[in-house]
């Protein structure tokens, strides 16, 4: 197993089908939210839970927002959940207004599903640097150039990204679909993220060309220091994203999506955990399992002015103040295409009919 830090990292491409290319995303500065009291927070709290009430309107929060998101979801019965559980929790409510803490590409799935829903964020400027990392334009023309293959894209991409793809995938789903469709003799075009996309090879033997993107807060997981980590903890298990490197998944007892990788916590009879992924999972985790021990996985190592930033700065932009703020406001609303919508829907749909199936 290879735990040595790379040293010579592949040089940034417009052309990420390129052998050795990688088409990399520069990370925001996390915001800074003022300190909320607890009475400041109960208070914009209840407002908020007035506001969906009056609203018709519901919260669906990912795992890697802010604590006091995912506990107002729970509480005002929305839901906390992963991209594919968001999609299906979004359809099956009621409420006519759908308020997204997550990413955009959340939100655009949800009103891709539910044209007739109003869709609104706390930050529309919430992106993705998978998403980000996966112009249409370019994927266009990648695809293009490789007609013979079956197109595969992560559910951390774009409405036209996703209009231009056969299959969409979030990372729950992943394994099974590639598995179906390499049955079926098919060649796979897959994107954006590559370390997703090389686990689903290597666990597979499909024949997978890869889009050269990756996701800013899973890539600093360094297998070195995830291997001198677990020296020092040798009763944890390791969960790992399969969106980190290889030499990380390498070392993983659990490669699992978020959802997997919290019942994993659940299920497993060790103490504690060693975790490759956003932070922002923790809360789901300790609401699960409070008597166990969970330790962030290192993403530098020896001599790094930190040990672990495994926080999306994307993801940080929803905040208690900015969800008041749109419940106020109406704005930062999630609208697409028509035209695009309905190219962007048969992929999802697929991958929602599978899921049913499965
Ligand atoms: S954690 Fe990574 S994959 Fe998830 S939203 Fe942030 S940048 Fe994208």
């Amino acid at each position: 197993m290879n735990v040595m830090p790379t040293t010579s990292p592949a040089p940034v491409t417009d052309h990420p089908d390129e052998p050795g290319a990688e088409y990399r995303i520069r990370a925001p500065k996390r915001p800074h939210w003022p300190e909320l009291s607890g009475a400041e927070k109960d208070a914009r709290k209840k407002r908020i839970a007035r506001l969906l009430a009056e609203q018709d309107a519901v919260l669906v929060a990912h795992y890697y927002t802010d604590a006091d998101l995912q506990e107002l979801a729970e509480e005002t019965g929305g839901c906390v959940a992963d991209s594919l559980e968001m999609a299906r929790f979004g359809s099956e409510s009621s409420a006519s207004t759908l308020v997204v803490c997550g990413v955009r590409f959340m939100g655009e799935t949800a009103k891709i599903i539910n044209p007739e829903k109003r869709v609104l964020m706390p930050d529309l400027a919430a992106t993705c640097s998978l998403d980000e990392g996966c112009p249409a334009d370019t994927f266009a023309a990648f695809c293009d150039r490789h007609p013979d293959r079956t197109v595969v894209v992560y559910a951390n991409t774009s409405t036209q990204v996703k209009a231009r793809a056969d299959w969409v995938v979030t990372s729950s789903i992943a394994l099974p679909v590639t598995k179906y469709l390499h049955g079926q003799g098919e060649k796979l075009l897959w994107a954006p993220d590559k370390h997703l996309g090389h686990y689903v090879q290597r666990m597979t033997g499909a024949d997978i060309l890869l889009w050269q993107g990756s996701c800013v807060v899973h890539e600093e997981f360094k297998g070195f220091a995830l291997d001198r980590i677990r020296r020092l903890h040798p009763e944890a298990a390791v969960l790992v994203h399969p969106e980190a490197p290889a030499d990380v998944i390498d070392q993983a007892d659990v490669v699992g999506s978020t959802v997997q990788l919290i019942n994993a916590v659940g299920q497993l009879p060790n103490p504690s955990f060693i975790v490759a992924t956003d932070e922002g999972i923790f809360w789901k985790m300790r609401r699960l399992a409070p008597e166990k021990k969970l330790i962030i996985a290192p993403t530098a190592g020896v001599g790094a002015t930190c040990e672990s930033c495994a926080h999306c700065p994307w993801m940080a932009m929803n905040a208690l103040q900015n969800l008041e703020q749109v419940l106020r406001a109406g704005d930062q609303e999630i609208r697409i295409d028509p035209e695009i919508r309905e190219h962007a829907l048969r992929p999802i749909q697929r991958m929602l009919d599978f899921a049913r199936r499965q």
